[in-house]
């Protein structure tokens, strides 16, 4: 079950809901109470909170990141972080002669937290009594505009209990915040913005210009503060406030007992990033323009809330644990405050954290492949706009390639503004206090993420124009990059890449040596083979002017084609004497690691890497894993693929080996990732169905219970959330899509009750659904042609409107069924 070890899962429903005011439980609850709409997201700190080590009101823009040098351990480093912008939120009250709200846990006398997961709206429920003995309860309801990209409202109704007299509320924009969210970055330079101009606007609204330091991006907010006394207009009485990087209003109004003062608070951001604008400040104040009341806000917020969940609707009914289901909207809807039609043009990636908090600092990483499977059945059009991200960084990557000494398209490890290298040199060992080298940023493999999500949007969506004019090209420069990187090796007459790590960064080097990195780490080099059989197929799919054009442009040659044809077919893989997949050459000779000992020792042992550093060892020298590596093949390919590849390379490999496998990395990986979980529950769907339940139920766990104790609170994980989707979709809904066919292999465990699940394919609108003994799949009205659908291999067509009755098989029957998306 998801609430297991009598941690409550504090999810139901389509609410998550927190009781109590708990200090240590803040930051957690901040996260993930974050709103935010694709464009900006803010966290759920109070409106009435500062940054002070119990709560942080961190505030998103996507894309927008500025970069600071810090001199550390003898070193300048440059970091570039996504920037925490001014905090919008400030909006507080006193009573009479009384403090300003302070939440502490002294004075609260209740205190309640509700997200509406449905309508994305954030309720908080309040009862506070002052050090002067005033009794205030208040409500505070907020939401960052889903239909309108540059807005927010907050609404904050106030009663005085037991006092009458003068009430004085503050609402404020904060420029003088700075990136001081993660504890173990806080020796690094932290402050990125400047204020350029703050002023009032008009009579009621205020306006705070700042820019950041280096990348010199404008950020303008304008707020609009009113008050309603019993529902009649009131804010006559406002001052201006103007201090050190902060603007806002005061307002004063006289209060009896039980009269309800309302607040509206509504606020544009706009950015110098922003398309079709000149000037960020006059931006801000035209969307101000176009923010009505609260409530008329809102219903256009809700609507385009409702939009999406048609998009992403999810069902289980029955289902054994009845969090499951609560939880798995969870995760889309912080998928979607993510990346949502609001990101859509906007040059932006998918922060590996979200943008709700600031955990490697906003940085994208290979993530966003687990990701893509989600959007690209629900919505292709951003998928393909995220693609864009990584296509415009095509140069950059062409650049880093050169400057290693190879050709192609060597996409960074972590990206952000500008598509170079973003990875830190040195990381802190919070266990050892130590700054270490980290190499981390060898992990090569991300580039062959972005060519395989280039592939699966074209599977999904069949768009030849997107491959005509960008995917093509990134997957064939990223070929082009793995094939420089691959030498010939003669004695084995196969080829070799050297030198790099691979998913599990526990190994980046070997035992003893000066050099970084590690040697043929088998998903690196299978993946290589893969990918070079697809760029010679990419070429195929393109119209025949196109192709000319960009192997002209390219200056691709045939020379080189047959070379990629020659590495695809004799890429060395490494394996263990007994057969079994090596995770890298050489992994075999490594130490077996004393599992029961550290476990007995330190409990936690996930983060091993700290551990052993910190008693002056290194994983290096042992058979241990952060995350799932090998297993990783198993997650992109299927059994039947992965044989003809093994088949194609020449080794003799049988998929009966499979579980063989699983179970021998398994024991040997400390899951310090939350993406572990998924991968391994995922592997384990066809084979350990029971298994693989719980694993679900480990990655399900991993924001909402906080599993590794403290990251959440520095941003969710978004892969692990929309793996879990995927998941459900993908490995127990066995939905795969493959030549020109949307197959349905379901595997589906009778404890997740019936399913049902809308996606988008090749035009339909697909409702597929999983109920009793049957499989059903129906289009929705139109008028496009019929779509094929495969089920345990019965292909039929499928015409608009029309549904397909399928028998659901059982667990044995299904075995054996491939599972690809
Ligand atoms: C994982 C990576 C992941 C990164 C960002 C790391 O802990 O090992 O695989 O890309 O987090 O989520």
């Amino acid at each position: 079950m998801i609430g297991q070890d009598g941690k409550p899962i504090p999810v139901t429903g389509w609410t998550l809901r927190y009781d109590g005011f708990v200090p240590q439980q803040e930051g957690l609850r901040e996260a993930l109470c974050t709103l935010g709409n694709g464009y900006f997201a803010t966290r759920g700190a109070g409106t009435e909170s500062r940054a002070d080590g119990t709560h942080y009101p961190g505030t998103y823009i996507a894309g927008c990141y500025n970069e600071l040098q810090t001199e550390i351990a003898g070193r300048t480093v440059e970091n570039e972080s996504l920037v925490n912008a001014p905090n919008w939120l400030p909006l507080s009250f006193a009573a009479v002669d009384g403090p300003w709200l302070e939440v502490g846990k002294d004075n609260v006398l209740d205190h309640r937290v509700e997200l509406d997961l449905r309508r994305g709206v954030l309720t908080r429920h309040l009862r506070i009594r002052d050090s002067e003995g005033h009794i205030t309860r208040a409500t505070c309801r907020r939401f960052v505009h889903m239909g309108a990209a540059h807005l927010a409202a907050i609404e904050m109704t106030i009663v005085p209990e037991n006092w009458s007299g003068p009430l004085h509320v503050r609402s404020q924009l904060d420029g003088t915040v700075e990136n001081t969210g993660v504890p173990r970055y806080h020796q690094l330079a932290s402050r990125h913005l400047v204020t350029i101009d703050k002023r009032g606007l008009g009579d009621a609204a205020v306006l705070l210009v700042t820019e950041t330091n280096q990348s010199h991006i404008r950020i303008a907010e304008v707020a609009r503060t009113r008050l309603f006394r019993n529902e009649a207009h009131v804010d006559d009485r406002r001052t201006l406030i103007d201090e050190p990087g902060r603007i806002g209003h005061e307002f004063t109004i006289d209060v009896a007992v039980e009269d309800t003062v309302t607040v509206e608070k509504a606020v544009a951001i706009a950015t110098s990033r922003d398309h079709a604008t000149s000037n960020a400040a006059v931006a801000a104040g035209d969307w101000l323009d176009t923010a009505d009341s609260f409530d008329e806000m809102l219903a256009r917020h809700v609507l385009a809330w409702d939009h999406l969940w048609a998009r992403f609707h999810i069902d289980l009914k029955g289902a054994e644990d009845d969090r499951i289901l609560p939880v798995l909207r969870l995760h889309i809807f912080h998928l979607l405050q993510t990346v949502s039609p609001n990101s859509v043009d906007r040059d932006v990636g998918v922060p590996a954290r979200g943008l709700h908090g600031e955990a490697y600092r906003g940085h994208v990483f290979w993530d966003d492949m687990f990701m893509f499977p989600v959007l690209n059945l629900r919505l292709p059009e951003l998928s393909r706009s995220l693609e864009g991200y990584r296509y415009r960084r095509l140069p950059a990557a062409r650049r880093a390639a050169r400057d290693a000494g190879h050709v192609g398209a060597m996409y960074p490890w972590q990206s952000g503004s500008d598509g170079r290298e973003q990875s830190a040199l040195l990381h802190l060992n919070p266990k050892s206090g130590r700054w270490l080298p980290d190499t981390t940023y060898l992990q090569r493999h991300v580039g062959i993420a972005v060519a395989r999500s280039v592939w699966q949007y074209y599977q999904a969506t069949g768009d030849r124009e997107f491959l005509g004019l960008e995917g093509a090209e990134m997957i064939l420069e990223i070929a082009r990059f793995f094939a420089s990187t691959a030498a010939y090796d003669r004695e084995r007459d196969r080829y070799v890449i050297r030198g790099v790590v691979g998913p599990d960064e526990f190994h980046t080097s070997y035992p003893d040596s000066p050099e970084a990195g590690i040697d043929n780490n088998a998903y690196t080099n299978v993946m290589t083979t893969w990918l070079l059989l697809r760029a010679i197929e990419v070429l195929d799919l393109l119209p025949e002017h196109r192709r000319t054009e960009l192997t002209e442009r390219l200056g691709l040659t045939v020379t080189e084609l047959e070379r990629w044809e020659h590495i695809s077919r004799r890429m060395y893989v490494p394996f263990h004497a007994g057969g079994i997949i090596s995770q890298f050459e050489g992994y075999e000779d490594l130490k077996e690691f004393g599992w029961d000992d550290y476990r007995a020792r330190y409990g936690d042992i996930s983060r091993l890497d700290r551990i052993l550093e910190a008693e002056n060892d290194t994983p290096n020298r042992y058979k241990v894993s952060k995350q799932a590596d090998v297993l990783m093949l198993f997650y992109l390919l299927s059994a039947d693929e992965l044989a003809v590849l093994f088949d194609y390379l020449g080794y003799s490999w049988d998929p009966a080996r499979i579980p063989e496998t699983i179970e021998y990395y398994l024991a040997r990986t400390s899951n310090g990732s939350t993406l572990s979980a998924l991968v391994q529950a995922a592997v384990l769907a066809r084979t350990k169905q029971e298994e693989a339940l719980d694993l679900l139920v480990d990655a399900l766990r991993s924001d909402v219970a906080d599993v590794q104790g403290g990251t959440t609170a520095e941003g969710v994980h978004l892969a692990a959330m929309a793996g879990t989707v995927d998941a459900i979709q993908r490995f127990f809904g066995g939905v795969e899509l493959r030549g020109d066919v949307l197959r349905m292999n379901p595997f589906w465990p009778k404890r997740l009750g019936t399913l049902e699940f809308n996606i988008f394919y090749r035009d339909h609108a697909i409702t597929l659904r999983i109920v009793d003994h049957t499989v059903r799949v129906s289009s929705g009205p139109g008028k496009h042609p019929p779509i094929h659908v495969g089920c345990y291999g019965e292909m039929r067509d499928l015409s608009p409107g029309q549904s397909l009755d399928f028998t659901l098989r059982s667990t044995a029957e299904a075995d054996g069924a491939p599972v690809t998306a």
